[in-house]
């Protein structure tokens, strides 16, 4: 049982790395713009030492969080969020079991062996998640914020930047943990664009984005074959170029050639 003394030993197989740093706690808490939302969710809240800074504002703090003694040490050290602490698994919980259909953001120092998880889960949920911030492995918070022509870009950039302004925020070295990760760390902010409905197939959207980088260094023109498309589209100059070439827009373009292609 939690005692107030008590403090949860880390556990490796769900990414706990608990940040000893207050300061950066409160920088990432601080990145909530609080525009657009009444609701927080705070993802694998740990010892709370950012739910704490979330608790100081004006939004109504929900955590989610797997870890049972983690939940313990929260409901034994933070007394008004009890009824806010939902013990599970965010990857499977359905959400709309707490916030219905209301809007909530999402932020959190988040597990980083479920990081692109986290981001196609809240994707999914985009009707809902006006914004997004937190921090991942440096290398993920950039590949989410990256853009064409990078090394970098890929499926995640494309499926996040279609729907939100990414931007990346500041980095964040392993000493600040317990225990430090092997990698930097990286905080980013992703803003819900006004009009985030795609002027094309959302879900052919997402099937052509991700066939499309399964192949990354072959030309649209071979590794969307499974596409069936006409030779017609296919003498199109776009299909020429490899996909990390194509902005976001352009491949809405594409996908809205590929729904035309009869
Ligand atoms: N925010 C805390 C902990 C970060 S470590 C801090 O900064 O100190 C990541 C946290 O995510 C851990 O508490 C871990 O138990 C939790 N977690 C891991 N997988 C999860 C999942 N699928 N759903 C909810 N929480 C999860």
């Amino acid at each position: 049982m939690a005692n107030n003394q008590h403090q949860v030993k880390a556990k490796k197989h769900l990414g706990q790395h608990f940040l000893k740093d207050e300061n950066i706690a409160k920088k990432i808490g601080d990145t909530l713009t609080l525009k657009g939302y009444k609701k927080v969710l705070e993802i694998g809240p740990g010892m709370g030492v950012l739910t704490k800074y979330l608790l100081e504002k004006d939004v109504e703090t929900y955590v989610i969080e797997i870890d049972t003694e983690s939940v313990a040490y929260l409901q034994a050290h933070y007394l008004n969020l009890a009824p806010r602490i939902i013990e599970k698994d965010f990857l499977k919980y359905n959400l709309s079991e707490v916030f219905e259909d209301e809007s909530f953001a999402i932020t959190g120092n988040f597990p980083y062996n479920i990081s692109s998880q986290i981001v196609f889960k809240a994707l999914e949920l985009r009707h809902q998640i006006p914004e997004f911030t937190g921090m991942f492995q440096k290398e993920v918070a950039k590949r989410i914020c990256s853009k064409e022509g990078s090394k970098v870009y890929g499926i995640l950039s494309v499926l996040t930047q279609a729907f939100y302004d990414a931007e990346y925020l500041f980095t964040v070295p392993p000493s600040v943990f317990n225990p430090p990760p092997k990698v930097d760390s990286g905080v980013l902010r992703l803003i819900r664009k006004t009009d985030y409905n795609l002027p094309c197939n959302e879900i052919l959207f997402f099937k052509v984005v991700k066939t499309a980088f399964q192949q990354r260094r072959k030309t649209l023109r071979n590794s969307l074959k499974t596409f069936n498309l006409s030779d017609n589209l296919k003498a199109n100059s776009i299909f020429g170029k490899r996909p990390e070439q194509l902005s976001v827009a352009q491949f809405i373009e594409l996908t809205l050639l590929i729904e035309k292609d009869v």
